[in-house]
């Protein structure tokens, strides 16, 4: 049985805070217009950062080029989330990573985002890494990790070309959370940190 508007209105008036903004943020893409609405409303009457309606609005509908600027901008120019320098804009990366186990080999990919300086010893220690958990299983040790390693290094030597798509990819996966903290340098490290840490696969 479906709720009806004045029940899911009365619902999200009990929601706390933290709730309504995981809402705003993450998930207002996959909720119908009238319920949007209802969001919206609270965000307004609860006084919550004025970013989140702009967050919920560009879930809405594509994002305009314009708005992709301006997310990316913010992002390059955020301090770097490993060491907090603001000398050179950030880059994104792709690191691969092979994890032999006895019969399978776990090959991940995941997007990390930095300074040149915090980049270069992000791909040592996840080269290093592959290099010594990489090689005990037969399969690792003929297909995965050599690939591992060599598109580590590789993505890394191209990584001023690659990063431009990387974190248009990113940036569109996260728009409601970077929207919220577009213009709040300090948050949006914070955010990209948290990021780097949970490993995004991409
Ligand atoms: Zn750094």
């Amino acid at each position: 049985m479906s709720l009806s508007i004045e029940e899911i209105r009365k619902n999200y008036s009990q929601f706390p805070d933290y709730k309504i903004v995981q809402l705003a943020e993450q998930d207002s893409h996959s909720l119908p217009p009238e319920v949007v609405a209802i969001l919206l409303e609270e965000v307004e009457k609860r006084g919550l950062n004025k970013n989140l309606k702009e967050s919920v609005h560009i879930q809405q509908a594509p994002v305009s080029e314009e708005k992709l600027v301006e997310l990316k901008q913010a992002v390059l120019y955020a301090p770097c989330p490993s060491c907090g320098s603001k000398k050179e804009p950030l880059i994104a990366l792709k690191l691969v990573e092979t994890i032999g186990l006895i019969f399978v080999a776990q090959h991940t990919t995941r997007f990390f985002i930095a300074c040149p300086t915090c980049n270069r010893k992000e791909v040592k220690r996840t080269i290093l890494k592959t290099a010594i958990l990489g090689w005990w299983s037969p399969k690792a040790m003929i297909y995965y990790t050599p690939k591992a390693l060599m598109q580590s290094y590789s993505n890394f030597s191209k990584s001023t070309e690659q990063s431009n798509a990387l974190l248009e990819i990113f940036i569109l996966a996260k728009l409601g959370e970077i929207q919220a903290v577009v213009d709040k340098p300090l948050q949006l490290s914070k955010l990209l940190k948290r990021h780097n840490i949970n490993g995004d696969q991409i």
